[in-house]
């Protein structure tokens, strides 16, 4: 085996990207990464009727979305039958498997046998040791001649040492009586082809490890090394599904949480670096290690996503934030921006990021700088447009005409101009969010002022009657 590290990620693509699907590949990204390495993608299509072209297309997209780009071209499992079919006949030409004649009808009679005589209900093929002067001329499956004494050990990355007995292995099945390779004999081939170095992926495939090792040591194949990790659950402790919430990463995409930090809460589920929750991809980069997987199912937490978000938010470079909003803007099918408002967002991005965990609601705290005069105020904007409000905007426009455009001189401006008229700035904030966003959530009047301008600023005000 080489030393370079190799880790795939192999999805069936029967629906979407599920939530759990993207915290493995992620997890492979990064000890790939991490090491060196490189990380392979497997669609594992051999399941016909399950398999669908839409949902292969929902793992690229999911996984190009979340930044998990994989090395060389995307491996299709189905298209490697032959091969797989090969190995088999390899393995009966070593006498590491053999022919089985048994039919489905004495097969269920052997297991009805064995359960009245309280034995092990596994099936063992009469024909595991038989002549081959005596097979018949009838259909017949491949079967692994599988030890029947001793142990088998996954050394396991994250379970540790899992030990099981052989004897409670049967024979598997490797070619169906129609020639077609199974599912089991699929994966261990192309692992081995495709260089695999670490297999991880989720702990429902544990047991699954024991029957793909007796198929390396039948080939004299090394071993990968393994590490399966503990499923996601959802809050309450039971595994994640949609009563707790959104379960495909198209959803968390639709929903507008940005990459990066979805990213980083999947990193952190079930993966632990200290005590390090905010983290960058440099960061995870430097960090992933198997030895950091936990051996609990982590519990998904909404609250701690978003947190996240709102940090990746937050720390986004300006013309990366513009760009994630119209990526944001296309992926959900809403209006692309025009040039002007682009360069608004542009300008306006430094007071945007703080406090927004999602996208949309950036769109939100962006409404000063996307709606198009006249604006219509919202239902709790509006209210605050009181006839003494607009009076008093009113009074206001003249002192903002020959007031330099400064933050400073704006609020010493407002300062006085409240002052005088006997009221607090405060009382006249919310009608000016009013007119300058049509919206009661903004970023501060004054951010709104410096961004739009003296001209815009007064237009807006204008808009509403002040004179
Ligand atoms: N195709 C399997 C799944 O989607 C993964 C198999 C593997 O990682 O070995 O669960």
């Amino acid at each position: 085996m080489t030393d370079t590290v190799i880790t795939r990620f192999a999805p069936s693509p029967t629906g979407t990207l599920h939530i759990g699907g993207a915290r493995t590949a992620l997890f492979n990204w990064l000890f790939a990464r991490a090491n060196g390495g490189q990380f392979l993608l497997r669609i594992e299509d051999t399941d016909k009727a399950r398999s669908t072209p839409e949902a292969t297309q929902a793992i690229f997209n999911g996984m190009e979305w979340l930044g998990l780009d994989h090395d060389g071209d995307a491996i299709s499992q189905a298209s490697r039958a032959d091969r797989h079919a090969q190995v088999a006949q390899d393995m009966l030409a070593s006498g590491h498997a053999y022919k089985c004649f048994a039919t489905p009808e004495e097969i269920t009679a052997f297991r009805d046998a064995a359960k009245e005589e309280k034995r092990s209900t596994l099936f063992l093929s009469p024909w595991r040791d038989a002549d081959p002067s005596t097979f018949p001329d009838a259909p017949f499956v491949v079967r692994l001649k599988a030890p029947r004494d001793g142990v088998t050990v996954i050394k396991d990355k994250v379970q540790g040492d899992v030990t099981i007995r052989n004897d409670q292995l049967d024979d598997m099945v490797l070619l169906r009586s129609d020639g077609t390779p199974v599912y089991m004999l699929a994966v261990v081939v192309d692992d081995h082809d495709m260089g695999v170095t670490h297999v991880i992926r989720g702990d429902d495939h544990l047991n699954n490890a024991a029957r793909q090792m007796q198929i390396y040591h039948a080939m004299g194949w090394d071993l990968p090394t393994y590490a399966h990790i503990p499923l996601i659950h959802g809050p309450d402790g039971k595994k994640m599904s949609k009563r707790h919430g959104a379960t495909g990463v198209e959803e968390y995409q639709a929903l507008g949480y940005p990459a990066a930090g979805m990213r980083n809460y999947l990193a952190r589920l079930g993966w632990s670096h200290g005590d390090d929750e905010f983290f960058t991809d440099a960061q995870a980069k430097d960090w992933f290690g198997l030895e950091g997987i936990g051996k609990s199912p982590a519990r998904f937490d909404f609250k701690k996503l978003e947190n996240l978000c709102g940090q990746h938010i937050a720390v986004m470079e300006d013309a990366d934030m513009v760009r994630e909003i119209e990526n944001f803007l296309a992926a959900t099918a809403q209006p692309a921006l025009s040039p002007e408002k682009v360069s608004g967002l542009n300008t306006a991005a430094y007071c945007l990021k703080e406090r927004a965990k999602t996208f949309p609601e950036l769109i939100e705290k962006a409404a000063f700088i996307l709606k198009n005069r006249p604006l219509k105020p919202d239902e709790k904007a509006a209210k605050s447009l009181t006839d003494e409000a607009k009076s008093l905007l009113g009074e206001l426009t003249p002192h903002l005409q020959n007031v330099s455009w400064t933050r400073d001189a704006l609020e010493a401006e407002m300062a006085s101009f409240a002052e005088a008229n006997g009221t607090k700035f405060g009382k006249l904030a919310a009608p000016l969010r009013a007119v300058l966003a049509g919206a009661a959530v903004t970023p501060s009047v004054f951010d709104m002022m410096l961004v739009l301008g003296r001209d815009e600023t007064i237009a807006r005000m204008k808009d509403f009657g002040a004179t």
